[in-house]
């Protein structure tokens, strides 16, 4: 509604801060959404790497018991190593996994895959203690063979009989390898007591930010821990944010506009009804009134008017409204005052004169009102105008005693009160009783109503007889055709305002008009029929 031209310096001016703001907004939005997505998904791909890992192991596992119990099966009391020892290598070699396979007598080792007869504790070999008899598995950090590389430990032990099997912790760090080091993840495995079987760096918590991630999954044997570098979430989340960025620059632009828009409608009109004022974009027009018993104009209503810079006309409904709404409508009605001041100047009224001018309700109730008028009436008083001022029953709503009283003043002072769109506002009845009236304005509406002369206006004529009851003077408005002024005209009305008698018009053109066409007889019916 507002020119481009008004509206950008204000929007320079004031409203980047928001502009920006709203640009910024699904952009921080944005960051916060993709850093908690991101870290989802590092969570869950740690989530699918531990359970793969953990599988994994217990296949592993699954098969070094299985060849557990096949040793087992190999073993009688009386046969010696060399005699089980073929076996044993058979049975370690087309095998996969292992490092070695053994026989025991209670945890003393007697036959290995890897060192034939031998009596060592099993404890020994491995490297640790072990947990006793019976059936029990455990990752070690290496074994008496290979001292370097971890290893894992499977044995069922019994007082005469027993067997192990040792994996080697490679098939597992190599499996590790595969499935984590492209994310750089660290991966720990614990079967039993014993020692993790590792691989990769441990993640270390330098980033402000992004901490490290970790899942942990355990079957009842086995613990899995992977854990996930910050930089992996770093990636994960520059991945997303970038997947997302052009999301993000259509709502930043889209955030914009609307902000931009909602600055436009909210900010434009006080700053630019302020910077109208400023600029004397601000004019007034005034529309005669016909006093039908004097047949010449018994007065003006001041109408204003507004010409943007670029030319364009607002529309006063609509400014007058938004004035209102923004609260503006008293500095404006104040600049009203100051601009018909001085057009009157320019023109000489005939006494008795009268001048209306439109009030609104925040400025009725305002404590400045009375001195606004009164300032208003000094400086019009050499020019011999009484003042009118239009109220309409929106403003008259809240009956307070200040308004009363400020009415009661000004009407003291010579000043005369008009209620303005009569019958078009609310229940107006009380109103006529509370408030000191001297005209009351018939709407428009009313006089459309009016179609021929022995035609049915019941609401209108109802209006004009409360309106003598009360003596009030009436002053009916838009009259438009010669029929309406005839009905008017029969019915008592005093006053007639419409485009029949006169549109509203400049200042200039009020000062050639008055003189000449003031007193010209309006057309009659008869003319018409
Ligand atoms: P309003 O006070 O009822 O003013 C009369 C409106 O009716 C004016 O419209 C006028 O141009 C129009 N009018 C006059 N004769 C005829 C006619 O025969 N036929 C038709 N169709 N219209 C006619 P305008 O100037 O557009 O003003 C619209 C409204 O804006 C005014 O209604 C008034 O409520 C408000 N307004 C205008 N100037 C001011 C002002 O200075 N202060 C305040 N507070 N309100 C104003
Ligand atoms: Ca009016
Ligand atoms: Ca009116």
């Amino acid at each position: 509604m507002a020119p481009a031209s008004g509206t950008r310096p204000a929007l320079r001016e004031r409203g980047w801060p928001l502009l920006l703001a709203a640009g910024v907004f699904p952009l921080l939005l944005g960051l916060a959404l993709t850093f908690l997505e991101s870290r989802r998904d590092v969570q869950r791909e740690l989530d699918a790497t531990s359970r793969i890992l953990l599988r994994h192991a217990q296949t592993i596992s699954d098969h070094a018991w299985r060849t557990v119990n096949t040793l087992k099966r190999l073993e009688h009391n009386d046969s010696t190593c060399e005699d089980l020892e073929p076996d044993l290598q058979r049975i370690g070699s087309i095998r996969a996994y292992f490092r070695s396979i053994g026989l025991t007598h209670g945890h003393m080792v007697f036959c290995s895959s890897a060192f034939g007869p031998m009596r060592e504790p099993l404890a020994d070999v491995i490297q640790r203690e072990i947990p006793g008899l019976g059936r029990w598995s455990m990752s070690v950090e290496g074994t008496t063979a290979v001292r370097e590389r971890p290893a894992v430990v499977f044995a069922d032990l019994y007082g005469d009989v027993g067997a192990y099997t040792i994996v080697d912790g490679q098939y597992l760090t190599d499996f590790m390898r595969a499935i984590g080091e492209p994310r750089g993840y660290y991966m720990s495995v614990v079967i039993g007591d014993g020692h993790p079987v590792t691989q990769g760096e441990p993640p270390t918590d330098t980033h402000p930010l992004f901490s490290p991630l970790s899942d942990d999954t355990s079957s009842p044997q086995i613990m899995v821990r992977v854990s996930a570098p910050e930089s992996e979430s770093v990636h994960a989340w520059w991945r997303i944010f970038t997947a997302f960025l052009p999301l993000a620059a259509i709502l930043s632009a889209l955030c914009m506009m609307a902000a931009a828009y909602w600055l436009r409608r909210k900010m434009s009109y006080r700053d630019e009804i302020r910077r109208g004022i400023a600029r004397r974009e601000f004019s007034v027009q005034y529309q005669p009134v016909y006093d039908i018993q004097a047949g010449c104009c018994g007065g003006v209503e001041a109408l204003l008017r507004w010409q943007r810079a670029d030319g364009r006309w607002e529309r006063p409904d609509v400014f007058i409204a938004a004035a209102e709404a923004e609260h503006m409508i008293i500095p404006l009605t104040r600049h009203l005052f100051e601009l018909v001041a001085a057009d009157m100047a320019e023109w000489q009224a005939p006494r008795g004169f009268h001048v209306a001018v439109n009030v609104a309700a925040e400025h009725l109730q305002d404590p400045t009102f009375v001195a606004d008028v009164r300032r208003f009436a000094a400086q019009i008083a050499t020019h011999g105008p009484r003042i009118t001022l239009e109220l309409t029953e929106r403003s008259l709503i809240s009956d307070r005693k200040e308004v009363v009283t400020a009415l009661h003043t000004l009407r003291a002072e010579g000043v005369d009160i008009a209620l303005d769109d009569f019958g078009t506002g609310h229940c107006a009845m009380s109103y006529l009783q509370t408030f000191p009236l001297d005209f009351l304005k018939i709407d428009r509406g009313f006089v459309n109503a009016i179609e021929s002369l022995d035609g049915d206006a019941p609401v209108l004529d109802a209006i004009i007889a409360l309106s003598k009851r009360l003596a009030l003077r009436t002053v009916a408005e838009g009259v438009e055709t010669a029929v309406q002024l005839a009905y008017l005209k029969r019915q008592g009305v005093l006053y007639v305002q419409g485009y029949l008698y006169a549109r509203p018009m400049s200042s200039d053109a009020l000062a050639r008009w008055l003189p000449t066409r003031g007193c010209e007889p309006l057309p009659s019916t008869d003319q018409i029929v």
